[in-house]
């Protein structure tokens, strides 16, 4: 497909993005290993839970009938006739007239219609006196009041969470059907980069960008692979990303897709045989933005600003790995919030604009504190940001007070 000459609209990029990337592969894996994994398969649970019915607390199992007329004037007298803690299992049933010591978690011995709490009786030896009436069901856990067998309990799509492990452990499930992590490569590109191990250089910046990546792809549950750092040399950055296909699901670059005389890489990913299929996208920051397939493999040239370069990863690059790791949807974009702008915001742009900004809930409303230091250079300016607010084009002033859209910066699994 040719390049479009003209910039294409964030929505337009995003569903050209989303139409190419299709759900990784899916593998057994351990519950140990399954936080943080996206389920592929629908759970239903094989049994009830709880397994028996049993005391929701320390007390006595007893007949709640015998209890009806007790009062604190004519107490009614029960024989102990057991003791069953959590684990065990009752040997006897219980009839009119007795009772039986009970711990929490233990299973209720036949006949007992209901548990009395201990602080609400008195003890003589083995006898048991109660002095109010025990309602019948009182403090008993019925088998399958939490789940029934049958039901289900989680559908392919889920992040699994701490609470999903401890269900499917419940269920003796110590094996699930995950999405494969989809592996994606980082190719870093300039001249001026050195990496952070190295000494400091005159007119030297350091390659942050491969470690801001990688923490991202991380946060979508996919694994990044760092490749090393690649000159402004066509030749170079051709075997960089032929390298890129043969390791990974998905290739994301930084550096060299503008149009400046170093800026090598789209050429380069042409003589490679790149499906281009836009260069940029009408936005700020971050307009250069190349995305195509390579040998079948998703494929994005991020500006090598450190800002723009993040904005464009949170926009296209997320939306792209959300569905590759099998997530719904929903969770495929940044969540959306309507927000109030608490300071007057101006900016000089002449596209949509993206404004690094701090949301804060107070008095059932969003409110948005745009960051100072915008200009897309500026790295720290993300370091408080924890959402994007968005000024359509031709907008350059928010005035205080305003509601505006704001797109919240959080992992796909946490949306
Ligand atoms: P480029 O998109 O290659 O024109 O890069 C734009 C600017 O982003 C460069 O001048 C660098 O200062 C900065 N930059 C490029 N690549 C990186 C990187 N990997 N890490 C940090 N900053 C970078
Ligand atoms: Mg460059």
């Amino acid at each position: 497909m040719e390049l479009h000459e003209k910039p294409l609209a964030v929505a337009d990029a995003q569903a050209a993005i989303l139409e190419w990337v299709s759900p990784v592969g899916v593998e057994r894996v351990s519950l140990l290993e399954a936080p943080g994994r996206v389920l592929a398969e629908t759970v239903v649970s094989p049994h009830d839970l709880p397994t028996f019915d049993n005391s929701a607390m320390d007390g006595y199992a007893l007949v709640a009938a015998d209890t009806a007329p007790a009062s604190e004037a004519a107490p009614v007298r029960l024989r102990l006739i057991e003791h069953v803690t959590a684990g065990e299992v009752p040997r006897q049933p219980v009839l009119p007239g007795q009772a039986v010591r009970i711990m929490t978690g233990a299973p209720l011995p036949e006949g007992a219609s209901a548990v009395v709490m201990q602080e609400h009786v008195c003890r003589e030896g083995e006898t048991l006196v109660v002095t109010r009436p025990v309602r019948k069901g009182d403090n008993i856990r019925r088998r399958g009041e939490d789940v029934r067998a049958g039901q289900t309990l989680m559908m392919a799509g889920e992040w699994l969470t701490a609470a999903h492990i401890g269900v499917l452990a419940a269920f003796h499930r110590t094996f699930v059907t995950v999405r494969r992590r989809p592996v994606v490569a980082i190719v870093a590109t300039g001249d001026e980069l050195i990496e952070a191990d190295e000494p400091p250089a005159p007119g030297k910046v350091v390659n942050s960008n491969a470690y801001a990546l990688a923490a991202l792809v991380r946060e979508c549950g996919a694994v990044p692979l760092v490749l090393p750092l690649v000159r402004d040399d066509g030749a170079r950055i051709e075997a960089a990303f032929a390298e890129a296909t043969q390791a990974a699901d998905i290739i994301v670059s930084s550096g060299g897709v503008s149009v400046g005389d170093r800026d090598l890489v789209k050429p380069a990913l042409a003589r490679l045989g790149l499906e281009a299929r836009f260069w940029r996208v009408w936005m700020k920051p971050g307009k250069p933005l190349l995305f195509g397939r390579l040998c079948g493999r998703p494929c994005f040239g991020l500006p090598g600003n450190p800002v723009s370069g993040m904005v464009c990863y949170h926009l296209f690059v997320r939306p792209a790995l959300a569905k590759m790791v099998g997530l719904p949807e929903a969770q495929w974009r940044l969540p959306e919030v309507t927000a109030t702008l608490r300071q007057d915001v101006r900016t000089k742009a002449d596209r949509p604009t993206y404004l690094r900004a701090r949301l804060s809930y107070a008095a059932g409303d969003w409110c948005a504190d745009v960051l100072p230091g915008q200009g897309s250079g500026m790295l720290t300016s993300m370091l408080g940001a924890n959402s994007l607010v968005f000024f359509p084009e031709g907008k350059q002033y928010g005035a205080a007070g305003e509601r505006v859209p704001a797109l919240r910066l959080m992992p796909p699994g946490a949306a």
